[in-house]
């Protein structure tokens, strides 16, 4: 399966500082995206910025969030068909900023998951636990749980286009990562709902990123963990060449 580099560059960068980013981004990549497939979440601001500069690379462009609904009257909501207009291919759902900040629920996640996947786009579906939930070892529960909630209502047909993101919130942005060991064992338990869920096939197919503090130094170990299928990469991304590097430890 090609692994999937995610940038996620969050609620940084004007536009020049966008535009200039993506085009260190193209210049410093070394893969015509055959051997991993990778994409930029910038903000909304500068998608159309992004979309100009990465378009001509293999380069693909995400959001990093949107509303369940087409239109309508939502002050200050983006929908799925504004962003498959941008030229976005993927988008972040669900993910911990989401959750925690905004206090998003797994069925708001679920009704956006649906929405997004008959615009034609594969949301990325962030799922883990907090650190307490991680101390009372629920960690396999609250991932199981998410991802039951969320992926409710998604047929076999439709789970080829969904990835999945492994986050534990303790390891956002926090410069401290999970361990191999850990990973490996999350991710087996993600797969296996997967597969119980949508049969062999179509379960061993989903993608399944780990997200988390994901640098050029460790990444090289974290690709080695059991099941990683690729990366969900914050603050490294925001540096190209941290960025790159990240994305080359799948270019061989
Ligand atoms: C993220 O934003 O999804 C993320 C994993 O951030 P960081 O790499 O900075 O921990």
């Amino acid at each position: 399966m090609r692994p999937l580099v995610v940038g996620n560059w969050k609620m940084n960068g004007k536009l020049s500082e966008s535009s200039e980013l993506a085009a260190a981004v193209v210049k410093t990549l070394k893969t015509d995206g055959r051997q991993v497939q990778v994409v930029l979440a910038p903000p909304y601001t500068a998608l159309a910025t992004v979309y100009r500069t990465i378009r001509k690379s293999p380069i693909e462009l995400a959001g990093q969030n949107c509303h369940w609904e087409e239109r309508g009257a939502f002050t200050g909501e983006v929908s799925p068909l504004m962003l498959r207009d941008l030229g976005c291919k993927y988008v972040i759902i669900g993910h911990s900023e989401r959750r925690h900040v905004f206090h998003e629920t797994n069925q708001v996640i679920a009704r956006k998951v649906a929405s997004v996947l008959q615009q034609k786009i594969r949301p990325i579906l962030c799922v883990g636990e907090t650190l307490n939930e991680r101390n009372k070892g629920r960690t396999a529960a609250v991932v199981t749980g998410q991802l039951r909630l969320a992926l409710k209502g998604i047929g076999k047909n439709d789970i080829r286009n969904v990835e999945i993101a492994y986050e534990p919130v303790w390891a956002i942005g926090t410069g401290r990562n999970a361990s191999p060991e850990q990973i490996t064992q999350v991710h087996r338990r993600i797969r296996r709902f997967l597969v119980t869920t949508f049969g062999d096939t179509r379960g061993n197919r989903v993608r399944i990123l780990y997200g988390g503090s994901v640098n050029p130094g460790n990444a090289p170990d974290l690709t080695r963990a059991g099941d990683v299928n690729g990366f969900l990469v914050g603050g490294a991304s925001l540096v190209a060449a941290n960025f790159a590097s990240v994305v080359h430890c799948y270019v061989h």
